[in-house]
């Protein structure tokens, strides 16, 4: 990986894995795309819309990127609102995206999610090799994504390599509409408000991770030894398994006045159900050395200090 060019780089995850790339690579080696542009934004960038194949082929030939890292989708809850959309963009964004990786000859990476499992996946220790069912569209996106990144290497030997993210928790940039958004909002109102009202049910676990240690995953496993490479498209990674109620009592730690109240939003909540509680990351541990760094109490005793500062 030496030049990259990153899709959807305006959204939760690229607006943090641009700075972070560019820290490691230099900043006129990482190249911004979106559908559109920070004004505060410095560094190369191209608006470049994924459902346009010819745009993202011209981005990458202009810039003689070697890598792509792909991240322009619709997350879980808006993707159930327009399902159809989300078809257009999850797929064909994705088939153009690989498209341009194998013409180009470009290393590729993708994030899949936990989403990409169902109610029928074993729900605790999910294994990184078990039943995929998902009744979300994107889970059927993130599943056929899966199956089509390793189609791309086994037929045309295109280098990709994936992960399934857990949610993502970030002080940052806001989250884009996913399922696991609450667990971001609850930091935000603990230090706004000191309550929050969770639109997911209490008891209900999910996998989730701080940002800091997404990232670094990206980056030890596009720079992992291909060789050891087994399931390439896409590795459990996980760091926390949580409910509603254990992010309260982490927060209470730091702000012991915090209130969590329920209202809970019939959708997210059936999406949540069928995700598993807890995914077991040991394939990723093992093939390219998957670590996190951040449990759930490091995590808000981090975020809150940062939050508190702005
Ligand atoms: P996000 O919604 O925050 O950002 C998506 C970005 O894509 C936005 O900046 C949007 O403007 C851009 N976009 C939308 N349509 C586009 C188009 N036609 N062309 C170009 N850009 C377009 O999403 P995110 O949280 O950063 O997620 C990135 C990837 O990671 C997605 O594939 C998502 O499924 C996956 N993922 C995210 C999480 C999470 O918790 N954030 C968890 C698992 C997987």
């Amino acid at each position: 990986m030496k030049k990259i060019l990153v899709t959807g780089a305006m959204g939760q995850i690229g607006s943090e894995l641009v700075s972070t790339l560019r820290e490691q690579y230099g900043t006129s080696n990482v190249i911004g795309s979106d559908l559109w542009q920070k004004d505060t934004e410095e560094g190369p960038f191209e608006i470049v819309d994924v459902t346009d194949e010819k745009a993202i082929y011209e981005a990458a030939k202009k810039h003689n990127v070697d890598t792509i890292m792909h991240l322009a989708a619709l997350l879980s809850a808006k993707a159930e609102a327009a399902p159809r959309l989300a078809w257009d963009l999850n797929m064909g964004g994705l088939m153009n995206a690989l498209e341009v990786a194998r013409e180009l000859d470009l290393q590729f990476f993708t994030p899949s999610s936990i989403g990409a499992f169902g109610p029928t996946t074993p729900k605790r220790s999910t294994p990184q090799d078990t039943v995929m069912r998902p009744t979300t569209m994107y889970g059927v996106n993130k599943v056929a994504g899966e199956l089509l990144c390793d189609y791309y290497y086994y037929r045309y030997g295109v280098d990709t390599r994936g992960v399934r993210y857990p949610g993502l928790i970030s002080y940052v940039t806001p989250p884009g509409g996913g399922t696991t958004d609450y667990a971001v909002e609850i930091y935000y109102e603990a230090v706004k408000n000191k309550q929050y009202t969770s639109y997911i049910a209490a008891g209900t676990y999910m996998d989730m991770m701080y940002m800091p240690d997404a990232l670094n995953a990206i980056i030890k496993l596009m720079e992992a030894n291909p060789e050891r490479l087994v399931h390439r498209n896409a590795y459990n990674i996980s760091a926390i398994s949580a409910a509603p109620e254990d992010f309260a009592n982490e927060i209470r730690k730091h702000i012991p006045e915090f209130e969590l109240t329920y209202d809970v939003d019939p959708v997210r909540q059936q999406i949540a159900e069928s995700w598993p509680d807890h995914i077991d990351s040991s394939a990723a541990e093992e093939e390219w050395g998957f670590v996190s760094e951040y449990d759930i109490d490091r995590m808000t005793a981090d975020i809150l200090a940062k939050l508190r500062m702005e």
